[in-house]
């Protein structure tokens, strides 16, 4: 077996330079999604693979699979892959390292002319950040049949234009049907995005699953009425009633170890310095690594809410509009990825992630797994975001062995037959 090793230095000089489109004075990077930014960089990306031999396919859903033939090009590809659109005020690894962190393992193997049984892919999943257009991760939904085409299509950003529109614009609307494409694997390396791998002295976490996550709106309804002439006992003040569900929820996702639980959005009405407010609109985002432990936190904060609300004499609606399991990835991927940071000489750990990623929706229809790598005091989603060359390089190397071993475990399969 070859020893084949990733160019750090070209890696890290990918990151930076791509960086550029759509950089921020403070160091990040604003590239929202079928913009004409994201356009450049697709464009980048599809230059660079193509000068490394690669054939680049375009799907419904402007997802970009850049294909390095293998021994056999009848066996579906091994993937890897993550998504090249920021947040508004995003960083300069989120997504993007797993492409290019891809690319560099991909242009390892031009590098050595290595041969690899299966052909392997670079994916360049679009709107995984949801920041334009909600909701994230919709292509790689789409890819494995959470949503349908036409639904993703009709997605509006805030001015009106849509999803399907914004493809054809910047001309990354291709004629694939999104989700047609088979995998044989699929493999996303990712920075953290949380402290834990950086406060244990661990360069790359084993992700063996993706924690389940439920979102609701709550609306809480109350009387709206004048700020000065309302008596206290006679007041019916929703956003009071807000203000003690918020603490309710962040009181009961403390009782778990492993939960978090959120309230990130509220809206007032009618909004006024003089009116006590009758309404109130605001989300709630649950997460836990169990998801029993989830469906306990929601029916105590239910219950907590309509105790909270009778007290002041409102009502509360709670409507479920997210629900997704825990996700378990494959055992398989899960090894190849342990085998590889042992191969690679790093220390790692297991590790749940915390986010939600596109590998935990390709996971459903294809065996995945991710790889992740520390970043600075866990921030992420945020222009200060920052891992090091190392730390990236190393994420690049694991990814590499990652994929060749599952390679020869692929030719045994095949071999045996
Ligand atoms: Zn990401």
């Amino acid at each position: 077996m070859q020893n084949l090793a990733i160019d750090r230095e070209r890696l890290w000089d990918e990151l930076m330079e791509t960086a550029a489109i759509g950089g921020t004075p403070k160091g990040g990077i604003c590239r929202l999604t079928l913009t004409d930014l994201d356009r450049q960089v697709r464009d980048w990306f599809r230059a660079r693979c193509e000068a490394l031999g690669c054939t680049v396919t375009v799907d419904d859903m402007g997802a970009m699979y850049a294909r390095r033939k293998g021994q056999r090009d009848d066996i579906p590809p091994i993937a890897m892959g993550s998504h090249l659109d920021t947040q508004p005020t995003g960083g300069k690894f989120d997504g993007t390292l797993g492409v290019f962190a891809a690319l560099e393992a991909l242009a390892a193997l031009h590098r050595a002319g290595y041969e690899t049984f299966a052909p392997i892919e670079v994916i360049n999943w679009t709107n995984e950040e949801g920041s334009r257009f909600t909701p994230g991760m919709i292509a790689s939904a789409v890819f494995a049949g959470a949503y349908t085409r036409d639904w993703a299509h009709a997605r509006q950003d805030r001015q009106g234009e849509t999803f399907g529109g914004a493809l054809e614009k910047i001309g990354y609307r291709g004629g694939e049907r999104c989700g047609d494409r088979k995998l044989s694997a699929f493999f996303e390396v990712h920075i953290e995005q949380g402290p834990f791998l950086e406060a244990d002295g661990k360069d790359i976490g084993i992700v063996t699953g993706v924690q389940a996550m439920r979102w609701y709106e709550m609306t809480i309804t109350g009387q709206d009425s004048h700020a000065g002439t309302t008596p206290m006992a006679r007041r019916r003040d929703a956003l009071l009633g807000a203000a003690r569900i918020v603490d309710a929820v962040d009181a009961c996702a403390r009782k778990f170890p492993e939960a978090v639980g959120t309230v990130g959005l509220l809206e007032t009405k009618p909004g006024s310095p003089n009116v006590i407010p009758g309404e109130i609109y605001m989300t709630l985002d649950l997460r836990d690594p169990d998801a029993t432990i989830v469906e306990r936190m929601e029916s105590e904060i239910i219950a907590a809410a309509k105790r909270i609300a009778d007290n002041i004499g409102l009502t509360v609606a709670t409507k479920n509009i997210l629900n997704e399991p825990a996700v378990r990835f494959d055992a398989g991927c899960v090894a190849a990825v342990r085998a590889a940071a042992a191969a690679s000489g790093l220390s790692s750990r297991d590790i749940i992630s915390r986010a939600w990623h596109d590998a935990a929706y390709v996971s459903r229809v294809t065996p995945g797994a991710m790889i992740f790598v520390p970043c600075k005091d866990g921030v992420s989603h945020n222009e200060a975001e920052f891992s090091s060359k190392e730390q990236c390089a190393a994420g690049a190397q694991v990814l590499l062995q990652a994929v060749l071993d599952y390679d020869r475990r692929l030719a045994e399969r095949f071999g045996e037959k």
